[in-house]
């Protein structure tokens, strides 16, 4: 199966290490016509104020939240998980980054706070992995979901994992835990 990893910036080369490990094809998406064929999409961490502007102008964006639309399945991590929310908080409207809003969850950008950038916990993730090692670096929440969006971890006050649909998206890096656990998971949808 081809899937695509949108690799305009960010943590692109080890999604794509752990697509191919399992045995499919990882398209790297730079521009629109390197999503052809693909029937999964995975949106890596970065800086998603970057992400957003490079996705409007290499044209992706509008691609991307259509076939979302459309029942694609779409993962994103960290970054991703931002892009992916219809609300974001304070800083996401202060940097007027546009979001693709496709899943029904406020989030909060570093909601983790600057004493604990990165850090790692274990995680139980309904349905799909337990006792699974979580990577957060300078990590969003999930601070309230509605309409279909369901929570699948959390972590103290806050969801660090959710699905709704045909869409996925962790607050944690999966990719940089040698588990390929959320992957699969995230994989068996398309
Ligand atoms: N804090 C970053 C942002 O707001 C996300 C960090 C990450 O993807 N590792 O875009």
């Amino acid at each position: 199966m081809r899937v695509g990893i949108v690799g305009v910036q960010g943590a692109v080369s080890e999604h794509e290490d752990i697509v191919r490990s399992l045995g499919h094809e990882a398209i790297r998406v730079n521009k629109p016509n390197h999503l052809e064929g693909v029937k999964a999409i995975i949106l890596p961490g970065g800086e998603s104020t970057t992400i957003s502007k490079l996705l409007k102008t290499t044209g992706l964006f509008g691609r991307i939240k259509k076939l979302g639309e459309d029942g694609l399945p779409i993962y994103g991590t960290c970054a991703g998980l931002i892009l992916l929310a219809k609300k974001g908080d304070d800083q996401v409207a202060s940097t007027g980054q546009e979001l693709l809003g496709l899943m029904d969850m406020e989030i909060s950008r570093n909601a983790f706070g600057r004493q604990r950038e990165s850090f790692e916990e274990r995680l139980d993730i309904e349905g799909v992995a337990k006792n699974f090692s979580g990577v957060f670096i300078r990590a969003p929440a999930i601070t309230r979901v509605w309409g279909g969006c369901k929570p699948l971890a959390r972590h103290g006050a806050f969801i660090v994992a959710a699905e709704q649909d045909n869409l996925l998206a962790t607050a944690f890096h999966p990719e940089l835990s040698g588990d390929s656990r959320v992957h699969e998971y995230f994989l068996s949808k398309a």
